[in-house]
This record gives structure tokens, C-alpha cells and sequence, in this order.
């Protein structure tokens, strides 16, 4: 079997929601898994979301999945419905539904329902996506609260920051500032994971964290313990080459990477197929059997070239560490020029994925010797 897995530490999620309970007192949690819990296989996670007050995510079909797999709490669809013919789903499942645009209105007016809908008002109030302006917010509200499809004591605000990971953004406080002389009634949510973190008065009636129950920083220069939280998920493979190369030899595609001097080179299997980033360059770092080595050369479709240390006594079927415990996606990302949501949530299906903590498979491939 070929190594590449992911390593899914549910000990981590909880600590990580936990870490979210702590910052945010009584609001009430909207844990976000879209995108498949951002990589992480949201029907795995299920058990450890087992408290949260709603699941959230980008559609119906990623809300069907998690009732199928037995998620028991109302689940938000962030975007709301694409199509009128979703509505009697929502009503059937206890779906919530985001209402950021008049045509979704139009669709809740003319909807016969067997159950009333909760609804999501998104206010934009300066992300500049989606959501009505403040200023359209008041007859949005009044047409929503006519629809027989809705149940109106329920309706609630919510907007989006765009730059609430930038602890000084004065923007952040104009929105929060907007949001808040919206003058209708219902619970209000605001907060995403750099709200909660870092905009303690925005957490309001429920908070939206995602990244961070993944434990990861939200904001770009800093790394997820510095803010408590554990790595849910790491990317693991296994040498399935070691070799010794002479100064000057080239190493991958385009060559472009040459031993300074005689080097030994392991080979992982684990590539940009398997969502391991082609743009990471020589030099970023990897883990080959708990120790720091570095990426050499060009990554390829199912492999990469790791250059390891002086004096390595590394083997083949040691373990590799790509990202996760020990090794923040944050690294990888910034080396990459992207950010961890990328990385995590383009993890492809082939790549394994297992339960546990990255010890649990340490022990594994130390019991295999
Ligand atoms: C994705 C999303 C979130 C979660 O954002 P994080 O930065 O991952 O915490 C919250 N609210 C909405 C509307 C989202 O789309």
C-alpha cells in the first residue's frame, strides 16, 4: 500500500473547540465544515462536534452528507439555496439557510412548506460579497418576515469581516461598527475564527469559527500554538528511496536543484497529486523520521526529493512528515506562497486517511521496525 494518509487527531478538534468555548462564553458555536471540514473528512469529525450548536457549510449536498452520516444538529448553509427545489430539503433535514440575495427571497415567497425555515439575513456590511447593504437590510428583513416559508421570531443577522485577521484593521472596527446600527431585531453572528481570536466584541449571539478548529492560526504571521490550538490533520508518507549523490549531480525535473556536495537524498512517496503544493521550492522543510531535512528540487506528480541531513541514517519506510504535529501547515504554506485553508483542503482522494494521532502511527512504523 502506498503510505501517503492523513492522520486525523480528534483529541486535537476537541481541544480545538474547547480553545473555542473558552475565548467565546455563552455564544453559541456554528462550527464550520465546509469543503469536506476543510480537508479533514467532516464525517469523521462528526464525533467531535458532537456539542456544537449548528454544523455549517457550502451546500446542500455537503449538508445531506453529514444527516446521512448521522449529524443530529440543525446544519447552515453559508450560501444559502441555489434553487428553489432545495427548500423542501431544508425544511425535511433541518437545514438553516443564509439569505444574501433578492432572488432567494422570491424563492422563500413562493414556497409552500410542510415547516417554517430559519433564516440567515447576510448584511454586508463591507466584505463586498455577498449579503445587502445596510441600508437594503430593513425591506429585505420585512419581505423575508412576510414569506409563509419563514418562520419570522427566527430570522437572524449575520456578516462576513475581510480583514479581521489583521489584529490593528481599522476596517474590522467600521464593520463591527455598521453591523452593529443595524436597527432590527434577531440573534446576530458576526465572529469567523479571526473574530473570535482576535475581536473578542464580535462574538455576539453565535460565533463562526472554521480554521481554527483545525488548528490553525487565521492570521498569516502567526502559527496555531501561539494561539492554543493542536494540528487536527498530518500528511504522512515514507521513503521508498534513499540514495548518496555527487557535488553538481542534478536532482528532479528541470534539474534545476544540484548537490552542493555529496548528499544523501531520500525519495517520498507523496506529490502535487496528492495536494503537496508543485510551487513548495528546494528548501522547505519536511520531517523525515521526526528530524527537520529539506525539499530538493522540483515536486513531482507522486514524489518529491528531500535532502537529508549530514549523516543520515535515514531508510526506506522511515516516516515523512509533510505537515501537522511537529511541522505547522503554516510552514509549508507560507514557503508555498499560499495559505494552510488551501493546503488542507486540497488533499486529494487517493492520500489514506486514518484516525488517530501521528504517535499512533509513529508506533506503527516503529512496530513494523
Ligand atoms: C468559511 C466561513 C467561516 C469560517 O471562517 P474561518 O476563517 O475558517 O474561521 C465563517 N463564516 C462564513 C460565512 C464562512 O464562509
Amino acid at each position: 500500500m502506498r503510505a501517503a494518509t492523513i492522520v486525523i487527531d480528534l483529541a486535537a478538534l476537541r481541544h480545538n473547540l474547547s480553545e473555542v468555548r473558552r475565548r467565546v462564553g455563552r455564544s453559541k458555536i456554528v462550527a464550520v465544515v465546509k469543503a469536506d471540514a476543510y480537508g479533514h473528512r467532516a464525517v469523521l469529525c462528526l464525533p467531535a462536534l458532537a456539542e456544537v450548536d449548528r454544523l455549517a457549510v457550502a451546500s446542500i449536498e455537503e449538508a445531506l452528507a453529514l444527516r446521512v452520516a448521522g449529524a443530529k444538529q440543525p446544519i447552515l448553509l453559508l450560501e444559502g439555496v441555489f434553487e428553489a427545489e432545495e427548500l423542501p430539503l431544508c425544511a425535511r433535514h433541518d437545514f438553516e439557510i443564509v439569505v444574501h440575495e433578492p432572488g432567494q427571497i422570491e424563492m422563500l415567497a413562493r414556497a409552500r412548506l410542510k415547516r417554517r425555515l430559519t433564516a440567515w439575513l447576510k448584511v454586508d456590511s463591507g466584505m463586498g460579497r455577498l449579503g445587502f447593504r445596510p441600508e437594503a437590510a430593513r425591506a429585505a428583513w420585512r419581505r423575508l418576515a412576510d414569506c409563509p416559508a419563514v418562520s419570522p421570531h427566527s430570522i437572524r443577522l449575520m456578516s462576513h469581516f475581510a480583514r479581521a485577521d489583521e489584529p490593528t484593521e481599522t476596517e474590522t472596527r467600521h464593520q463591527l461598527m455598521r453591523f452593529k446600527a443595524l436597527d432590527l431585531p434577531g440573534e446576530r453572528s458576526l465572529a469567523n475564527s479571526a473574530g473570535v481570536i482576535f475581536w473578542p466584541e464580535s462574538h455576539a449571539d453565535w460565533v463562526r469559527p472554521g480554521i481554527m478548529l483545525y488548528g490553525v492560526s487565521p492570521a498569516a504571521n502567526r502559527y496555531g500554538a501561539e494561539e492554543g490550538l493542536k494540528p487536527v490533520m498530518t500528511l504522512t508518507t515514507r521513503l521508498i528511496a534513499v540514495k548518496d549523490v555527487e557535488p553538481g549531480e542534478p536532482v528532479g525535473y528541470g534539474g534545476n536543484w544540484r548537490a552542493e556536495a555529496a548528499r544523501r537524498i531520500g525519495i517520498a512517496a507523496i506529490g502535487y497529486a496528492d495536494g503537496y503544493p508543485r510551487h513548495a521550492p528546494s528548501g522547505t522543510a519536511v520531517l523525515v523520521a521526526g528530524k527537520q531535512a529539506k525539499l530538493a528540487g522540483r515536486v513531482s506528480m507522486d514524489m518529491i526529493a528531500i535532502e537529508l541531513g549530514a549523516g543520515s541514517e535515514a531508510k526506506v519506510g522511515d516516516p515523512v512528515v509533510l505537515w501537522g504535529d511537529g511541522l505547522p501547515v503554516e510552514v509549508v504554506a507560507r514557503a508555498a506562497g499560499t495559505i494552510a485553508y488551501e493546503l488542507l483542503c486540497r488533499v486529494s482522494a487517493r492520500v489514506h486517511v486514518c484516525l488517530g494521532s501521528s504517535e499512533d502511527v509513529w508506533d506503527v512504523e516503529q512496530a513494523r521496525g
